[in-house]
């Protein structure tokens, strides 16, 4: 077989598919397409792009990265990854019924509880680790089944391919947030999942410099009533966020690697550390999901990772307040690393009891691994657990 016939590698892809130079000039780099509306030839005869909300040269290219990246037959960028997931709950009709995971993200947690129940919809929480538990949560009415994985802050492991079988079998679209893995680390439309749904604003952007958002698909129809659904409403990503995500991911695959490597090296500091009482990642043989983890990412275990600290919240906070490099802020995803305190800041708004419940101790610790190098990260972090503990 000849190099042209065999599919074009991963990294190799997130640089050249979509991201076509320009031939008027033979700029290297498309240029940024700033225009709102596109000049047509003949009263109705549209060309490929008439209007900036309805498609843009600068969008459509990073949506052309993206889905071959995911595998999809098609991708939309939106302003923030709350558009994003907005939009796949449009697709559902009053009385409809909505099964997601217990540990998703705070803000598809409000959006899912504050807003669509306005439409009418319902939604259950379930552990989804647990199928059978998410097998008993759905009904007749159950259109969509929302997960994440790994989740957050334990990073508990769900098997996407059950979970797709499930959700098929009672005739439910099944949507995964893959902001965590990525498709570098899982690739969930070839385990079956319909929607692939991104936080932009993390890994694909990857320099804490843009907001936006994503979803891919593998189905043509699912594809065009999203489409449909996002022209209607608008929340579409801009140019100039647009060029900004199509940069950053260009360096996807190499950042996640390697952002991966350094939170395995962390992981295993932190386990042998005598003031961490338990590490929750799942590239560690002591993680509850390590087993379907290997199975389920390729190449890397993520670079999220959360610790207990062996003592009390005003202790997990001076080891918060306390680190140089690793910078007291809630997001993730990006070159610099991040640490924050979940009880604290990310789950704040969960009661107490809900968060107990949740195995999200005031003494945990959650750290968003970037790009600098492990020995510096390593000695931040036991200079700051040192002095917490002083
Ligand atoms: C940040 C985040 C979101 C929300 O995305 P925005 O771009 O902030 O709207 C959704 N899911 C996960 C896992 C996230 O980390």
């Amino acid at each position: 077989m000849s190099s042209s016939e065999r599919p074009l590698h991963f990294r190799t892809r997130a640089i050249h598919r979509g991201q076509d130079r320009d031939e008027a000039t033979g700029a290297v780099v498309p240029p940024i397409h700033v225009a709102s509306t596109f000049v047509q030839h003949q009263v109705g005869e549209w060309r490929e792009f008439d209007y900036s909300r309805s498609g843009n040269p600068t969008r459509k290219a990073l949506e052309t990265t993206l889905a071959s990246l995911e595998g999809g037959c098609g991708a939309l960028a939106f302003a923030s990854g709350m558009a994003a997931t907005h939009c796949v709950t449009m697709l559902l009709e009053s009385g409809d019924h909505i099964v997601a995971g217990a540990d998703i993200y705070g803000g598809t947690y409000r959006l899912l509880h504050k807003i669509v129940p306005r439409s009418n919809l319902s939604t259950t929480l379930v552990d989804t680790t647990d199928l059978e538990a998410l097998e008993r949560a759905i009904t007749p009415r159950t259109k969509l089944v929302w997960i994440e994985s790994p989740g957050n802050p334990l990073m508990s492991i769900t098997d996407i391919a059950a979970v797709a079988e499930i959700a098929h079998r009672h005739g439910a679209l099944m949507a995964i947030d893959n902001t965590f893995a990525t498709p570098v680390l899982t690739r969930p439309l070839e385990l079956g999942a319909d929607v692939v749904m991104h936080s932009a604003t993390k890994y694909l952007g990857g320099h804490s410099d843009m907001l936006g958002g994503a979803l891919v698909v593998r189905d043509p129809d699912l594809f065009k009533r999203l489409y449909y659904t996002q022209n209607a409403t608008g929340g579409v990503l801009g140019p100039f966020e647009s060029f900004l995500c199509s940069r950053g991911l260009k360096t996807l695959d190499l950042r996640v690697r390697e952002q991966s490597r350094t939170a395995l090296q962390l992981a295993e500091f932190l386990t042998q550390h005598p003031r961490v009482s338990r590490v929750f990642y799942p590239g560690l043989a002591s993680h509850r999901g390590h087993a379907l983890a290997k199975q389920q990412m390729i190449g890397g275990f993520g670079a999220m990772l959360s610790f207990d600290v062996a003592g009390t919240f005003e202790q997990a906070k001076r080891v918060c307040q306390g680190t140089k490099l690793f910078q007291l802020a809630v997001s993730l995803g990006a070159v610099e690393s991040l640490i924050e305190s979940p009880a604290g800041m990310s789950h704040a708004s969960y009661d107490p009891a809900d968060r107990a419940k949740h195995g999200i101790t005031d003494g945990l610790v959650r750290l968003s691994v970037g790009l600098e190098a492990f020995d510096d990260l390593r000695d931040d972090l036991t200079h700051s657990l040192k002095a917490a503990f002083a």
